[in-house]
């Protein structure tokens, strides 16, 4: 046997016992995590900032801290999730009782991405043991240091029968793959995500797809531009710009590009200094692989603000395009760095018909002070996501579903999400045996004198 079917045997295994059913247990498992998290904060950090130079900082930010809040919750709203869901009856079932009961469904392959090594590999876990799963996890083999902590950490917190890590690139997932297993959670782009769904469905395997694309942002000339280019650039550049939300490109007037140009080189200085490179809170391109493709998405644009670039550091600048055409390189896939392309349209219509002739997007932004242009945007496109007037704080709200649509995804987390998603909505109808009469009419022979029709 594999070392991959080893781990799913014995995660299987595991699971037959029914040790990971009663709610005292997920929630210890959930506290054991919780303390992983306060006791190892350091490693994690170390880990992060060797495979993509997080300051420790940011790795609080944007890796740990909406985890432990994402534990606390399902902690605390277990009870209430886990319950039997009382539902509306008929007239046939009105003295019967009927809900619905989430019930676990077996063993579930969480396959994680490099770009937030630690919050996109936890999060959907934290959703499996709360929904009473067992859960084989797969960190990226991008993210080198983070995988092996990973590794050496959650056997020492988390049963590591029911919860085992395997480490790995594509041999190992796709050995993984080959594997039965009662869900399927992958995080990454949408190459790979055909790829898994194609092995699920061997099967017949359910699976959570959270993809990528490009998001697009329009800024309205009616809008605090300043204001909006600030959110703009924090969403952009955050994590090198390697966030599968961030905004991709910007839509919006030609009157008002270089003001908007003016504007996001301003906040790139406030927020990074004048030297990019030397600033603890700017990120790297993952690795040289990626550092070549982001570059050659720069041939045929005009570079106005940034563009400097160190290949042996895998940095590159923050930096803005302009008067970016559809054709160019930097238009045909998700930029997945720090390239922030400007196309000028003639205005909203144009804006909507541009997103509407691409892929449905992740997240959807747009900038406005006028309610009437944020509806339009809303009702006349489609997203996983829409956001007004500022960026990727929707990934936050752990009350909010967070997902793709078509091609950036299908099902969705976060929250009770997380827990509905990893869960088998059981329907359940409990009749007496009493009553017998009010039944004679469904039993043949059908006459419409029984009927009284
Ligand atoms: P990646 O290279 O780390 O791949 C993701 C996982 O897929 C890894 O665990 C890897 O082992 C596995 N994998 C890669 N190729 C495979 C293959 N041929 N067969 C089987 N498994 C394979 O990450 P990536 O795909 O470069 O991640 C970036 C993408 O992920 C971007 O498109 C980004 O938008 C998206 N993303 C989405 C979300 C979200 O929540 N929707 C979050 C983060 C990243």
């Amino acid at each position: 046997m594999s070392r991959e079917q080893q781990a799913v045997a014995r995660a299987r295994k595991a699971f037959e016992t029914g040790r990971s059913k009663p709610l005292e247990y997920r929630i210890q498992q959930l506290k054991n995590l919780q303390q992983l998290f306060t006791e190892r904060q350091k490693e994690i950090s170390d880990a992060i900032k060797k495979d993509l130079n997080k300051s420790e900082v940011g790795t609080q930010l944007y890796e740990t801290l909406g985890l432990e809040g994402e534990i606390g919750l399902a902690i605390r709203k277990l009870k209430e999730w886990a319950a039997p869901r009382a539902v509306e009856k008929n007239l046939l079932t009105l003295s019967d009782t009927v809900y619905i009961q989430p019930e676990p469904l077996g063993v579930v392959l969480i396959i994680g991405a490099w770009n937030y090594p630690w919050a996109v590999t936890i999060q959907p876990l934290i959703g499996a043991i709360a929904a009473g799963n067992a859960a084989v996890v797969k960190p990226s083999e991008v993210c080198v240091h983070t995988a092996k902590i990973m590794d050496d950490l959650l056997p020492l917190y988390i049963d590591k029968e029911l919860y085992p890590v395997v480490t790995g690139g594509v041999p190992e997932t796709q050995e993984l793959l080959r594997q039965r297993f009662d869900h399927i959670f992958y995080t990454g782009n949408s190459t790979v995500g055909k790829v898994i769904m194609e092995a699920a469905a061997k099967h017949l395997t359910p699976v959570t797809l959270e993809l990528g694309g490009k998001s697009p942002c329009y800024i309205d000339k009616n809008c605090d531009i300043s204001v909006a280019c600030r959110r703009v650039t924090w969403g952009k550049y955050t994590n090198c710009g390697q966030t599968c939300i961030a905004p991709d490109y910007i839509l919006c007037e030609p009157s008002i590009q270089d003001r908007v140009i003016q504007e996001v080189q301003k906040s790139i200085k406030d927020f990074y200094t004048e030297n990019p490179k030397t600033c603890l809170d700017y990120g790297r391109v993952i690795n040289q692989r990626h550092f070549k493709r982001i570059m050659a998405m720069l041939e045929d644009s005009t570079v106005a603000v940034g563009g400097d670039n160190d290949e042996s550091d895998c940095y590159i600048a923050p930096t803005v395009l302009r008067d970016v055409k559809p054709e160019a390189k930097v238009m045909q896939e998700e930029i997945f760095g720090p390239l922030l392309p400007i196309l000028p349209i003639s205005g909203l219509d144009d804006a909507i018909k541009f997103i509407n002739k691409g892929e449905k997007p992740l997240a959807l932004y747009v900038f406005s002070q006028d309610d009437k242009v944020i509806n339009r945007m809303r009702d006349e496109t489609s997203s996983g996501g829409l956001l007004a007037n500022d960026c990727l704080v929707h990934y936050s709200v752990s009350s909010l579903p967070f997902g793709g649509v078509g091609n950036s995804g299908m099902g969705c987390y976060h929250g009770k999400f997380s827990f509905d998603q990893l869960s088998h909505l059981r329907s359940c109808l409990i009749k007496k045996l009493n009553m017998e009469g009010v039944n004679k009419m469904r039993y043949p022979p059908h006459t419409h004198k029984k009927l009284g029709w």
